[in-house]
């Protein structure tokens, strides 16, 4: 077991475990978020033939070439109908947006800018060659490889996949993430208080929200009082259904922290305990065969930090995500930034716009470790390194985007 490692050692010790999931074939509908595990490749062309983009006339360049201009119109083409209506000088033919643009037809002129006249139309704008005419394979080519192996799945993918045909695909499993949360002062949401000294428990929901945002299925075995042997049920229980465990609370050195001491009997095999950050300093990571364990602090905001900076890349490492990291940024920061001591790294909540082409970070003023309410809204970590006691306005830093845009 490694003690009081720095930032770089915890991640580089849970980034180097080698473990993957299994995979699975799930329907389209279920594929959102998931990590894919095969390359999608395009069937075909898209379009496949040329098609028009807008509801107009298909017209041969040369009668558009001088306007208003006068032409006879030939047939109809309605989309999806493969009827070819060949147009000669001084014709025309109707098209709607995806009908099949005839071979003899230069471009399409939209209908805003024709007027329908006895047995033909007038055109009162000229387009160039090839004017709103999608060409084939303007989407995508037949062969190309369009989602590789690795991507996170979103609203794009899932549509380019129905669209090449796919109506299943290979993703890896849900890691399976049981939450266990201690702490004999905890209440449930909906229970009342018998006690001043009682507190809501905020945490087990803020990490099945980050579970489920990490593309994992949690599974939440409740609050545990703080006792020995209830700590230790609860997580054997635990570690017999879930791949990776997250516990939070239980973790430091008070006298009804037992989640450290159960580790050892249940025969996890502990990587490190503690590391040199801020906030978030008492983290446990350890293994047992292919089952991983994250004793997380008892403080909302270490919770919502250490999930993000910790647990977050163990999941996507072992869906096999390409990126397993949360995305960062280079940002501007638009006031000074000191501390007292600099031997952590610090991971200074912030809020951030983006404007001309910048980040620009503000810290916020409440960083306690129990102020979760400053975390509402558009937030990001900001990363101040260890050695690091003071930043100026206008410094460039590193932006860790935790929570999307
Ligand atoms: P601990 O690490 O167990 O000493 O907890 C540190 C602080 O976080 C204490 O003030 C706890 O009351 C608080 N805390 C622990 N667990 C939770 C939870 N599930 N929800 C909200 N606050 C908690
Ligand atoms: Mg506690």
């Amino acid at each position: 077991m490694e003690f009081y490692v720095t930032f770089e050692r915890a991640v580089e010790l849970i980034t180097s475990q080698e473990f993957t999931l299994p995979s699975q074939q799930v329907p389209l509908f279920e594929a959102a978020g998931r990590v894919l595990r095969e390359d999608v490749v395009a069937d075909r062309d898209d379009p496949p033939v040329p098609v028009s983009a807008m509801d107009g006339y298909g017209v041969k360049f040369p009668d558009v070439e001088t306007v208003p201009s006068r032409l006879k119109v030939k047939g109809v083409v309605p989309a999806g109908v493969d009827r070819p209506v060949e147009i000669e000088r001084g014709e025309a033919v109707k098209i709607f947006t995806g009908s099949v643009v005839p071979e003899s037809v230069d471009l399409v002129v939209p209908v805003e800018w024709t007027e329908e006249r006895e047995g033909g139309v007038e055109v009162k704008k000229s387009f160039p060659k090839g004017a709103n005419v999608r060409p084939p394979g303007e989407n995508y080519r037949k062969g190309q490889v369009l989602i590789r192996e690795g991507t996170v799945l979103g609203a794009p993918e899932v549509g380019i996949a129905a669209s090449v045909g796919r109506s299943f695909l290979k993703v890896s499993v849900k890691p399976r993430v049981g939450i266990v949360v201690t702490g004999s002062e905890l209440l449930e949401p909906w229970e009342s208080f018998s006690s001043p000294v009682q507190i809501r428990n905020a945490n087990a929901y803020t990490l099945y929200s980050l579970v489920r945002e990490a593309g994992g299925e949690p599974v939440y075995f409740g609050v545990v009082e703080d006792s020995r042997e209830k700590t230790l049920n609860a997580l054997s229980e635990a570690f017999d259904v879930c791949d990776v465990i997250v516990t939070s609370g239980g973790v430091s050195a008070g006298d009804y922290d037992f989640v450290k001491e159960v580790v050892g009997e249940l025969g996890i095999d502990v990587l490190f305990y503690k590391v040199q950050v801020k906030p978030g300093k008492p983290v446990l990571f350890g293994r047992k065969g292919n089952r991983f364990f994250f004793g997380l602090p008892g403080f909302p905001v270490s919770v919502f930090t250490s999930f993000n900076l910790f647990v977050y890349p163990l999941l996507m490492k072992i869906q096999k995500a390409k990126e397993i990291f949360k995305p960062k940024v280079r940002g501007v920061l638009v006031e000074d930034y000191s501390r007292k001591k600099a031997e952590r790294t610090e991971f200074v909540r912030c809020s951030f716009t983006f404007s001309k082409n910048r980040f620009l970070v503000s810290p916020l003023k409440r960083q306690g470790s129990g102020v979760l309410s400053a975390l509402i809204g558009r937030r990001a970590l900001m990363v101040v390194p260890k050695g690091v006691k003071s930043l100026r306005k206008g410094d460039s830093v590193d932006l860790i985007l935790v929570k999307g845009l």
